[in-house]
Formats: C-alpha cells, structure tokens, sequence
C-alpha cells in the first residue's frame, strides 16, 4: 500500500469536499482520498487518535508547490468511503448520514488502515461493525479471507466464527473459490476441524452436566410403563442425577454428533430437520409425551455447543 504523501500536485486534478462533518472552516489540514475526495480536519484530534500522525505532524513540511494559503494535503492510498468510516469512529460526536452499509472491501480498508496508523480505538469500533455487518453476514468466507490475507486478525478471528453457520464444503464455498487463496482456505478449514471436534467431545460422553432439571417432566423422566427398547443411561446436571431415555432421545444425539462433525453450530442441531425422525419413531404413549421437550432440550445442547466452539483458539492466529 502506498505511503501517504505530502503533495503540491493538488491543482493538477479536481477534488471535491466530503462535506459535513469534515468541513469545519478553521480545519488545518486535508485528507485527501484516493477518489480525490477532500476531508477538512484537524491535526490536534489525529494526532491524540495515533501515533503515526502525531509523528506525521511534527516533521518539517516539506517544500511544495502547494499555495502558501491553502492548507496542507495529504494523499492517501485508501477511498472516501473507507476514510470517512475511519474519521467517524475517531471523531467526536460524529454521525455520519444514513448511507448505504459499507461494502466488504470498504470495511477492510478502513480497518486495515486504523491498523497502518496504530489507532487502536477505531479498530476497537470498527471491528464491532465489521461484527454486525451485512459482509459478515452474507459472506463470512470472503470476509475470512479478505481479513486474513490483510493480516487482520481479530477481523478474521470474527469471520471464522460466522463461518461456522455454514458447512465448509465446495458445494458452500461454491464461486467465493475464485476469490479465496489457499492458506487462508486451509487455515480456515483447520479451524472448522478443531471446532467440529471439540462440539463432538461435548456431547460423546453420557454425563450432560450442562442440562438443568426438566421445566416439566420431559427428560429427567422415565416412564414406569414402558419397555420401548433400546434404552440409553445418562446423567444430567450437576447433581447428575439418572435418566433412563428411550431411543428417540439416543437417536437423536446420535444424529447430533454426526452432524457437528461437518458443521459445528448450535443452528444445526436446532432445526427440524434433525428433530422430526425422534417424534417419527415407534414408542409408547408415556414416552410420546416426554419427546416433546425435545426442542427446548436441543437448545440447551446448541448452547453448549456454542460455549465449547466459542473457546477454540489458536489456530488463528497470524504471525
Ligand atoms: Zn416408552
């Protein structure tokens, strides 16, 4: 990326004005876009946001042939969009207007350059837009890579995560191959693996500390009438306390495991899809009642789930 640059080759080419609120007319100093795009601001506030500026700042300025009234420029290599994300996360009390959300692209930049100019506080906050952004949402696996080949960890950290709502396969990767590489791909794929791991070992055992009392006698229960074979022996919560369970409760777990081994998240242990053959099997009518806690046992699963991939670490990080 190129070094921001002092220039006396403004006149040469037309810029226009962001407008409010980098527009203040006692500003001394411009920021100007790579889509020439001019921010009028002020050094005081850059300086206090980063260090890289401050030092920036307190250098001669070099003799141009910029007009002694006009205030000093500085070119950047990042566009208007990505610059104003910045400045609005660094300024007081500014919003900027109700614009379309910002592009991946547009996010990445503006992240990529808090990090080039140390200014830790943006980065904070735009990462927690980059969290709630559409680009995350639609695409976590272009916004893994985006984020991983710029070297952004903990952007890439966030996009790893959201990725995990899908299953890592070429049928899901699909045309995003064309824009991944493959070290972040592989990096990623690793990730997914630990996480499909440590989602398995969760719930392999047969003591689900993690399950509180039954709301009602759903699970914790067994019916004295039935003889509906097999049945599965577990404990449940701290008190681990027995529970005898029929084999749509067995089954269903086993489906479960088999499912987080490709897609670790709670969402696909939830769905009905995974639940309906436990309320299709043969059984008794005591037992016919106690499934139907299944749902709200599944999500009891599907939050440990979420708590066991939410402490996978490590395998992200960027040197
Ligand atoms: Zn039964």
């Amino acid at each position: 990326m190129a070094a921001p640059s002092e220039s006396g080759h403004s006149s040469t080419k037309s810029s226009t004005a962001f407008g409010p609120p980098f527009d203040d007319t006692d500003a001394d100093i411009i920021l100007r876009s790579s889509d020439r795009v001019d921010f009028m601001v002020y050094k005081v506030i850059l300086s206090k946001a980063s260090p890289v500026f401050k030092i920036m700042f307190s250098l001669p300025r070099p003799l141009t042939d910029t007009p002694q009234e006009s205030l000093p420029i500085i070119n950047l290599a990042e566009n208007s969009k990505a610059l104003a994300a910045l400045l609005s996360v660094i300024y007081p009390h500014t919003t900027l207007g109700p614009d379309e959300p910002l592009s991946l692209n547009d996010l990445i930049a503006a992240l990529d350059m808090a990090k080039k100019y140390a200014i830790a506080t943006a980065s904070r906050r735009l990462l927690i837009n980059f969290k709630g952004s559409k680009a995350i949402n639609d695409s976590p696996l272009g916004a893994f890579c985006a984020a991983y080949s710029r070297g952004l960890g903990e952007a890439a950290q966030i996009a790893a995560r959201a990725s995990l709502k899908y299953r890592l396969n070429l049928d899901n990767i699909g045309d995003a191959l064309e824009y991944t590489n493959g070290p972040a791909l592989h990096r990623l794929w690793k990730f997914h693996r630990a996480c499909s791991a440590a989602a398995v070992r969760a719930i392999s055992g047969v003591n689900f500390t993690w399950i509180p009392p039954a709301p009602i006698a759903w699970w914790s229960a067994t019916s004295t009438m039935c003889n509906c074979k097999p049945r599965y022996q577990y404990t449940l919560g701290a008190q681990k306390s027995s529970w005898v369970a029929n084999s749509s409760w067995g089954g269903y777990l086993d489906r479960a495991r088999n499912t987080l081994r490709e897609h670790p998240c709670s969402g696909a242990i939830t769905n009905q899809a995974i639940l309906r053959p436990s309320y299709q099997a043969s059984m008794c009518d005591g037992c016919r009642q106690l499934i139907c806690g299944l749902p709200e046992f599944s999500r009891y699963l599907g939050e440990e789930i979420n708590r066991v991939v939410s402490n996978v670490r490590g395998l992200l990080h960027l040197s």
